[in-house]
C-alpha cells in the first residue's frame, strides 16, 4: 500500500486506505438498478474518461475514479462531493468508453440519489430557485444579436408564467422549498 498523509476516515486518493467497513454495496446495485446504469460492472478502469473530461483536473476524484468509487461502494464520498454537480454534461467520456458505461448519465443517477437525501449544495439550489421564480435561467433581452439578425428588439409573445406553475410542482420546486 501506498504510503498516505491522510488522518481522517475520508481518503483523498484511491491509493490511500478505505475503510471497508464503511462501504455500502447498496450504492452499487442501486445506481446498476437504474436505466443508465446496466454496464456499470463492465468497466475495467482504462481511464479513457478521465482522458476525454475537460474539467478532470480540477476534481480530486476523476471519472473513472468516480465508476470504481460506486463499485466500491463509496456513497458518502461519491454522494456528498462537488464532482457530480460540476460534471458539465459534455458526454465526452460516456461517448468514449470502450465499454459503454454511461458515465455521464451515471453521474445524473448520483445527482438524484444525492437529492433524494437532501445533498445538494448551495450554489445548484440557488440556481433552480433562479428557475422557478423566473421561469428561465438567463433573461432573454433585446440585445445587439437580435438587432444584427434584423429582429424587433422585445422577443415577442415571451412568458414564462406556465413553465413557473409547472416548475413548483416537481422535484425541483420542492427541492427549492426544502432550501429556504
Ligand atoms: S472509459 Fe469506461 S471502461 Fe474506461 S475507466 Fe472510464 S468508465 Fe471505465
Ligand atoms: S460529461 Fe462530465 S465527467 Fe464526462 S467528460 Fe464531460 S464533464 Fe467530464
Amino acid at each position: 500500500m501506498a504510503e498516505s498523509k491522510q488522518t481522517s476516515g475520508k481518503p483523498m486518493t484511491l491509493v490511500d486506505p478505505i475503510d471497508m467497513s464503511l462501504l455500502d454495496a447498496k450504492f452499487r446495485d442501486d445506481i446498476k438498478s437504474m436505466p443508465d446504469g446496466e454496464e456499470l460492472s463492465a468497466c475495467f478502469a482504462c481511464s479513457t474518461c478521465t482522458a476525454a473530461c475537460p474539467i478532470a483536473n480540477q476534481w480530486t476524484y476523476k471519472p473513472h475514479q468516480l465508476i470504481r468509487m460506486i463499485l466500491l461502494g463509496m456513497r458518502e464520498e461519491v454522494l456528498s462531493g462537488k464532482e457530480i454537480w460540476e460534471c458539465l454534461t459534455c458526454f465526452q467520456c460516456q461517448e468514449r468508453c470502450p465499454q459503454k458505461v454511461r458515465i455521464t448519465d451515471i453521474f445524473f443517477d448520483c445527482k438524484n440519489l444525492a437529492a433524494e437525501s437532501g445533498k445538494v449544495p448551495e450554489k445548484v439550489l440557488a440556481i433552480a430557485k433562479e428557475l422557478i421564480d423566473k421561469g428561465q435561467l438567463y433573461v432573454v433581452t433585446s440585445d445587439w444579436e437580435r438587432e444584427d439578425l434584423g429582429l424587433e428588439a422585445a422577443v415577442p409573445g415571451l412568458s414564462t408564467d406556465g413553465i413557473r406553475a409547472i416548475l413548483k410542482e416537481t422535484r425541483t420546486g420542492r427541492l427549492v422549498k426544502g432550501g429556504e
